[in-house]
C-alpha cells in the first residue's frame, strides 16, 4: 500500500494542501523517536543553542522532528518561536553531535561573527597580529572530518584551501595565511574609524598574487574585474580620471576579497580603507565600500553587522520619525531583502539619528505558515530508518531543489558553504536514458542526437535579440592583473574625456559601451539550463557539413551544399517560438540524415529538458529571448543540500537574529498613493485575516503566477505599464511526484536517470506528436542521498506538468510505477510506500512554478517587472532579468530591491570632495623612510609630482602599460640565483656550534667557580674553529663534498638562470616592440621607447617583498 498526497483543496490554509492532500499532512503530526541528543566530550554545547528550540520545545534534548509544526514554522502566532535551528544549522538540528569544525551559527553563539568555536580555533591560533584578518586557512583548524561519511561534502571538508573561505580559489594563495585574519569586533557606538593605508594588504603576499585574488574576488562577485559596474560608471564618471578609475577597481576588489576570505565576519569601512595603498585614495576606498555594502556585493546574508544607530539629538527627539516598510513574501527574496534592509539600517543608522529618525522598523507579511515559499523541503511520513547522519529530516524538495553551481558569484555559495556551513552532495552527469520499452539507449547514439540538437538550437539563436549595451569604463587590465597601480596626477575626469574629443591615454580605450555578443547556446542535461559555447555556429558551414562532422552519414538523396532554412518559419509569425522554430529545423534534418523514431524520442526528451528548465512547452517559449540570461550561469557542479534547501531560507530568517515575520497574512488588497505622502500613510495592506497594516514602503514579492491570477487587488490599479509587463511575461509549470520506497531498486549511487516516451502516435516523425507526452517522468531523480531515504523524484514537465494537476495521484503513481517495472524488468517494482505528488498551479500563493520568457515577453522586461511604482517595490524571482526562475535569482532580487529602498531613505551614496586628496610631498625623516620601505607599495612607476609635466606623466603610464603587458604575458624576470654561501667550514659550524659552546661554558663555569658563567662568542669560535682544522679528513670529508655539490648545484643554476633571463630578455623586447606598434605613443618617439628600459626589465626594479 502507499499512501499519496495530493493537492485538491486549496482553500485550506496549511500550506501543505495546496500542493497535497491534507491526509498527507495529518499525518505528519506523528511524533519522531525522543532521543535525547549526545554532545561529544570536550565540546562546549554552544551558548544559545537551545534557545532556538524547533515547534515548541526549548530544549535541545527534547525536540522531535515531524511533530505537528512540521510544515509550519509557528506554534501558534506570528509572535511565537518558530522551527528548526537545527534544520539550517549546518542541517543539524537538536540531535545534533557537533563537530569542532561544524560553526552552529545562531545569534547567541556567533559574536562578531564568529562561532564560538571558531573564536576558540581563532584564539588558540591568534598569533598576535592585531592589524591582520581571519583567515581560516590555517593548516591547525583543518581537523579531519574525512571519516565522516556524512561530512563528505561539507565545506569544513573541502579540504585545507577550500574549507576556509566561500570562494575556494581565493584561499589558494601561496604565501603564508596565517596573517590574514579578520576578527572584526563589533566597533563601538560613536567611535571614529581609524583608516591605516595598505592595512588590509597582506604583507607576505607578492602583488600579482594580491592581484589574483583580488581578481577572483570581483569575479565571485559577479563584477567584472576590469571594468565599473554601470552604476558604479553613473556614479563616479565625473569624479574621477581614468587612472583613478583603476585606482578604484584595485580598492574595490580589495574589499571583495576580503569578504570572500570570511564571510562570516563583515567587513569594516577601516578594513575597506586599508585596501586603499595611499591615504589620499580614503575618498575611493569609502565610495567602493559604500556601494559594495548597499548593493550586497558585502556584509550580506547572515552575518552579524555592526549597529551604528545612535541618539537622536534632543533637538530632534520629540517627534522623530519612524517608518515602516513591509515585504510581501518570505520566500528567498522577501527574507533576502528583509535580511539586507535589516543590515544595512544597522550599519548606516546613524545617517538617519543624525537627522532625527529612527531607522526604519521592517516587517514581513507571509501568508503560508512557514518561510521558503518555492524552496519547500516536505517532511516524510516516516522518519525512521534514515541514512542521514543524525539531527537531519527526511525530506524530498517540493520545489527547489538543485544548487547550479557555486563558482563565479552565487550568492548561495556564500549562505550555504561561507556562513550556514551546510552539508550538500555533488551531482554527477551520470545520466542513462531508458528507452519507453525500458530498454537503455546506447550511450554513442545519444551523443550523436544531442549533438544535433544542439546544433538546431544553435541555428535557432541566430533570431536572438542582441543585448542592451551599458556604458562604462575599463581600469588598466595590466597593471591590475598584477596588482599594480598607475601613478595618479590627475588630469580630466572621465566624463570631461568623453565629451572632449581627446584621444585617450594608453590602455584607456575602452571607455566605451559593453556590449558582449551573445554566446551561442547548448543545454545541460543536468538542469536543462542554456549554457554558453565559446565557439559557434558558422552560417558558411552547411547543415549537411555540419550533420557529417558530427558522425551522422548523409542521406543518398542529400547534397553537401544542403542546409537548414530557418528564416521561412522563423519570420512567419510576430510572435515566433523556439518549439516551432526548432521543429522544423528538426524536419529538414530529416532529408539530410536518416533519423528514426527513436532519434525523434531522443530529440524530444531535449525538448522536454528544455521545458523543465522553463517551467513550459518548448512552443510558448520566445524564439528571440527564452534565454535572454544566458552568460550569467555559474560554474562549478550542481549540487543538492543534504536534509533540505529549506535550511537556507529558515537560516536567512534566523541568522544572526530574527526577523519579524508574520505568518498566515495573505495579503488581498494593496491601497497606495504615489503623491509624496506623510509617514506611515502611503500604502495601507489589508489581509484576509482582516488585519490591516500601513507602510510607508512596501516590497512585493509575490510570485508572478500570484500577480497575474489578481487575487491581490491594487487601488488604484497598477498603471498599464506594470500590468502589461505582468501579462507579456510567462510564468510556467512543473511538477514532480515523490515515490518514497523501503528499498532501492536502481542504483543508489546513480544522481538520475531519464526516460523517453512514445509520440501520441506511435513511431511518428513528426515532432509536435510527442509535445502532450515527452514531459512525463522525463527524469528521475534519485534522491536518497540527500532525503536519507529510498526516493525517487519524478519530473512532469512542459505539457505533462498540467497533466499531473488534472491526473488523480492514484493513476500518476500507477503510471510512473509501470514505467519504472518497464525500465527495471525482470525485477518488480512494488508500488510506493509514500508518494507526494505537487500541484504548483493549485497552489493560491505561487500560481505557477517559475517565469519564463514568453512568445510576447519583450527584452527588458524582467527589468521593467523589478520598476518601482510610488511606494511599491518589486522582487522575487520574475525581476531577476540576469538570473530568472532560480533560488539566487530571487535572493538577488531581494538584495536589489533592498538598495533601492534604502536609497529612497538613506538618500544617494554621497561623493566626498574632495574624493582625492591633492598629494603633499613630505620629506620623510632618514629614519621614518627606512621604516617605511617596509611597508610600502613600490608602484610599478616612480612616484610622480604635482607639478611634473603632463608629458612626462603620460610617459610614465605609457612605460606601465608596457611593463604590464610584458608581465601579463611572461610574469617577472626570473631572479638570479642567490650565493651558494656554502663553505665546508661554516657547514661544520652549524653542527658543531652548540656542542663547543656547551664546552667552553663548561670551561668558563669551572674557571670562574660561576654555575650562571658563559663564554664569549669569541670564545667559541675559536674552539670550532681549532676542532675544524684538527678534524680527520674523515670527519671533514663530508662537509667538503657537500661544499663541493652546493657549487655544482649553483653553477647549474646560474646557467639556468642565464639561460632563461636570455629568453625573458627577448620576449620583453618583443612585447614592448608589438605593444608600440599596437598602441603607438603620443609624439612619436616609437625608437626612444623601443629602446628604453625600466628597472624591471633590467633585472634592478625587483619590487620589495613587504615583510
Ligand atoms: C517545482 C519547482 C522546482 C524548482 N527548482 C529549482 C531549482 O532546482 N533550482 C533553483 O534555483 N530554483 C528552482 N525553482 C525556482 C525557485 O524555487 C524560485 O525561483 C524561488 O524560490 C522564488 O523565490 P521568491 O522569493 O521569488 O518567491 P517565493 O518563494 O514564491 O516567495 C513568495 C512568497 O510570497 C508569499 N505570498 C504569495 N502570495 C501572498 C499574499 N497574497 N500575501 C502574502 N504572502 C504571499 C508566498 O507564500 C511565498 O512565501 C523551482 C521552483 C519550483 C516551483
Amino acid at each position: 500500500m502507499f499512501s499519496i498526497a495530493s493537492a485538491d483543496d486549496p482553500t485550506a490554509l496549511d500550506d501543505g494542501s495546496f500542493l497535497f492532500d491534507q491526509t498527507h499532512d495529518d499525518l505528519l503530526s506523528m511524533p519522531m523517536s525522543t532521543d535525547s541528543i549526545h554532545l561529544k566530550g570536550g565540546i562546549a554545547p554552544i551558548p544559545g543553542f537551545s534557545n532556538l528550540g524547533y515547534g515548541r520545545e526549548s530544549s535541545a534534548s527534547s525536540v522531535h522532528y515531524g511533530d505537528l509544526q512540521d510544515t509550519s514554522e509557528l506554534s501558534t502566532s506570528h509572535e511565537r518561536e518558530a522551527s528548526t535551528p537545527g534544520a539550517f544549522v549546518n542541517g543539524y538540528g537538536a540531535h545534533y553531535t557537533p563537530s569542532p569544525l561544524q560553526h552552529p551559527f545562531t545569534p547567541n553563539s556567533a559574536v562578531n561573527g564568529m562561532t564560538n568555536i571558531q573564536k576558540k580555533l581563532i584564539s588558540r591560533l591568534d598569533d598576535g597580529d592585531a592589524n591582520t584578518t581571519l583567515n581560516r586557512t590555517d593548516a591547525k583548524t583543518q581537523l579531519s572530518l574525512n571519516d565522516h561519511p556524512s561530512m563528505a561534502r561539507t565545506p569544513q571538508s573541502l579540504g585545507r584551501e577550500s574549507q576556509t573561505s566561500s570562494t575556494p580559489e581565493l584561499s589558494q594563495a601561496q604565501g603564508q595565511p596565517k596573517k590574514h585574519r579578520r576578527t572584526n569586533s563589533l566597533p563601538v557606538k560613536g567611535k571614529v574609524v581609524e583608516m591605516k593605508a595598505n592595512s588590509s594588504i597582506p604583507a607576505e603576499l607578492s602583488w600579482s598574487e594580491f592581484g589574483r585574488q583580488c581578481i577572483l574576488a570581483a569575479e565571485n562577485s559577479r563584477l567584472n574585474p576590469f571594468t565599473l559596474h554601470p552604476a558604479e560608471y553613473k556614479l563616479l564618471r565625473e569624479h574621477v580620471t581614468h587612472a583613478q578609475v583603476t585606482i578604484y577597481l584595485n580598492i574595490r576588489n580589495a574589499i571583495l576579497r576580503l569578504w570572500h576570505r570570511n564571510p562570516l565576519v563583515y567587513v569594516s569601512l577601516s578594513e575597506a580603507a586599508g585596501c586603499a595603498r595611499d591615504k589620499r585614495y580614503f575618498g575611493l576606498a569609502k565610495v567602493a565600500y559604500q556601494w559594495l555594502l548597499r548593493h550586497g556585493y558585502i556584509n550580506f546574508g547572515c552575518v552579524e553587522v555592526p549597529n551604528t544607530v545612535g541618539t537622536i539629538p534632543k533637538s530632534k527627539a520629540k517627534g522623530a520619525l519612524r517608518r515602516t516598510i513591509i515585504v510581501v513574501g518570505a520566500g528567498m527574496s522577501g527574507l533576502g531583502c528583509a535580511r539586507h534592509l535589516e543590515g544595512l539600517f544597522a550599519q548606516l543608522g546613524d545617517q538617519l539619528t543624525d537627522t532625527g529618525e529612527h531607522p526604519p522598523q521592517i516587517i514581513v507579511l507571509e501568508a503560508r505558515p512557514r518561510v521558503g515559499g518555492r524552496v519547500y523541503s516536505h517532511p516524510f511520513l516516516q522518519q525512521a530508518d534514515s541514512t542521514l547522519p543524525p539531527g537531519h529530516r527526511c525530506t524530498a524538495e517540493m520545489g527547489a531543489q538543485i544548487v547550479t553551481g557555486f563558482e563565479h558569484g552565487n550568492p548561495m555559495n556564500t549562505i550555504i558553504r561561507g556562513q550556514l556551513g551546510i552539508p550538500y552532495h555533488g551531482l554527477r552527469d551520470n545520466t542513462i536514458l531508458y528507452d519507453y520499452d525500458g530498454t537503455v539507449v546506447d550511450r554513442s547514439q545519444d551523443i550523436l542526437v544531442e549533438k544535433l540538437y544542439n546544433d538546431v538550437l544553435e541555428r535557432a539563436a541566430v533570431y536572438r535579440n542582441k543585448p542592451a549595451a551599458h556604458r562604462t569604463v575599463e581600469g588598466d587590465r595590466n597593471l591590475m592583473a598584477f596588482g599594480r597601480e598607475p601613478t595618479d596626477t590627475g588630469g580630466s575626469t572621465v566624463a570631461e574625456l568623453e565629451m572632449s574629443d581627446t584621444p585617450l591615454a594608453a590602455n584607456a580605450e575602452s571607455t566605451a559601451s559593453t556590449k558582449q555578443e551573445k554566446p551561442t547556446t547548448g543545454v545541460e542535461k543536468l538542469a536543462g539550463r542554456a549554457y554558453q559555447l565559446s565557439a559557434g555556429f558558422n552560417p558558411d558551414i552547411t547543415a549537411a557539413e555540419t550533420v557529417q562532422s558530427m558522425g551522422w552519414k548523409l542521406k543518398p538523396s542529400a547534397s553537401n551544399a544542403q542546409s537548414l532554412d530557418l528564416d521561412m518559419i522563423a519570420k512567419a509569425s510576430e510572435y515566433p517560438t523556439l518549439g516551432q522554430t526548432m521543429d522544423e529545423g528538426l524536419r529538414q534534418y530529416q532529408l539530410l540524415v536518416d533519423l528514426k523514431p527513436r532519434d525523434m524520442r531522443l530529440l524530444s526528451w531535449h525538448h522536454a529538458n528544455l521545458e523543465y528548465a522553463n517551467a513550459v512547452s518548448v512552443n510558448q517559449l520566445s524564439l528571440s529571448g527564452w534565454d535572454q540570461d544566458i552568460g550569467n550561469e555559474f560554474e562549478g557542479e550542481h549540487t543538492e543540500v543534504i536534509g533540505g534547501y529549506q535550511q537556507v531560507p529558515r537560516g536567512l530568517w534566523q541568522c544572526p537574529n530574527k526577523l519579524d515575520v508574520r505568518f498566515n497574512h495573505v495579503i488581498k488588497t494593496v491601497r497606495y498613493n504615489t503623491d509624496e505622502q506623510e509617514v506611515g500613510k502611503a500604502v495601507r495592506l489589508e489581509c484576509t485575516n482582516g488585519e490591516v497594516y500601513v507602510a510607508d514602503k512596501v516590497i512585493l514579492t509575490t510570485p508572478l503566477g500570484v500577480l497575474k491570477s489578481g487575487s491581490v487587488t491594487f487601488e488604484p490599479p497598477l498603471p498599464d505599464w506594470k500590468q502589461d509587463v505582468i501579462e507579456r511575461m510567462g510564468f510556467g509549470l512543473l511538477n514532480k511526484i515523490v515515490l518514497v520506497y523501503e528499498k532501492a531498486f536502481w542504483e543508489p549511487d546513480r544522481d538520475m536517470f531519464g526516460l523517453l516516451n512514445e509520440a501520441e502516435l506511435e513511431a511518428s516523425m513528426r515532432p509536435e506528436d510527442y509535445s502532450a507526452k515527452r514531459g512525463r517522468f522525463y527524469l528521475f531523480w534519485n534522491c536518497i542521498k540527500t532525503s536519507g531515504r529510498p526516493v525517487l523524484v519524478a519530473l512532469m514537465a512542459g505539457e505533462a506538468a498540467h497533466y499531473a494537476e488534472a491526473t488523480s495521484d492514484n493513476q500518476l503513481v500507477r503510471e510512473v510505477t509501470d514505467r519504472l517495472d518497464a525500465m527495471f524488468a525482470p525485477n518488480h517494482v512494488p508500488l510506493p510506500s509514500e508518494a507526494i505528488v505537487t500541484r504548483w498551479k493549485k497552489d493560491p500563493f505561487a500560481r505557477g512554478s517559475y517565469s519564463y520568457v514568453g512568445p510576447k515577453t519583450q527584452a527588458g522586461d524582467y527589468d521593467v517587472m523589478a520598476r518601482p511604482h510610488g511606494p511599491l517595490h518589486f522582487a522575487g524571482e520574475a525581476t531577476c532579468g540576469t538570473h530568472p526562475a532560480t533560488v539566487h535569482g530571487a535572493y538577488l532580487a531581494g538584495l536589489r530591491v533592498a538598495a533601492e529602498v534604502a536609497e529612497t531613505i538613506i538618500g544617494p551614496i554621497k561623493i566626498p570632495s574632495p574624493l582625492i586628496e591633492k598629494r603633499v610631498k613630505i620629506e620623510p625623516s632618514s629614519a621614518t623612510a627606512s621604516v617605511d620601505a617596509k611597508r610600502r607599495f613600490d608602484p610599478a612607476v616612480p612616484a610622480s609630482r604635482d607639478n611634473k609635466p603632463g608629458r612626462i606623466q603620460r610617459n610614465e603610464d605609457y612605460e606601465a602599460a608596457i611593463i604590464g603587458a610584458i608581465l601579463e604575458q611572461i610574469g617577472e624576470r626570473p631572479i638570479k640565483p642567490g650565493r651558494t654561501g656554502v663553505n665546508p667550514f661554516l657547514l661544520y659550524t652549524k653542527d658543531f656550534w652548540y656542542i663547543c659552546k656547551q664546552a667552553c661554558d663548561d670551561a668558563q663555569k669551572a674557571k670562574t667557580g660561576n654555575p650562571e658563567a658563559k663564554a664569549s662568542k669569541q670564545e667559541i669560535r675559536n674552539a670550532v674553529g681549532l676542532q675544524w682544522r684538527t678534524a680527520e679528513q674523515a670527519v671533514k670529508q663530508p662537509y667538503m663534498d657537500q661544499a663541493s655539490n652546493a657549487r655544482d648545484n649553483a653553477t647549474a643554476n646560474t646557467a639556468e638562470f642565464q639561460e632563461r633571463v636570455a629568453i625573458w630578455d627577448k620576449e620583453a623586447v618583443r612585447i614592448r616592440r608589438e605593444y608600440i606598434q599596437a598602441h603607438p605613443p603620443e609624439g612619436g618617439n616609437e625608437e626612444l621607447i623601443l629602446n628604453s628600459r625600466t628597472a624591471i626589465e633590467l633585472g634592478a626594479g625587483k619590487r620589495l617583498r613587504r615583510l
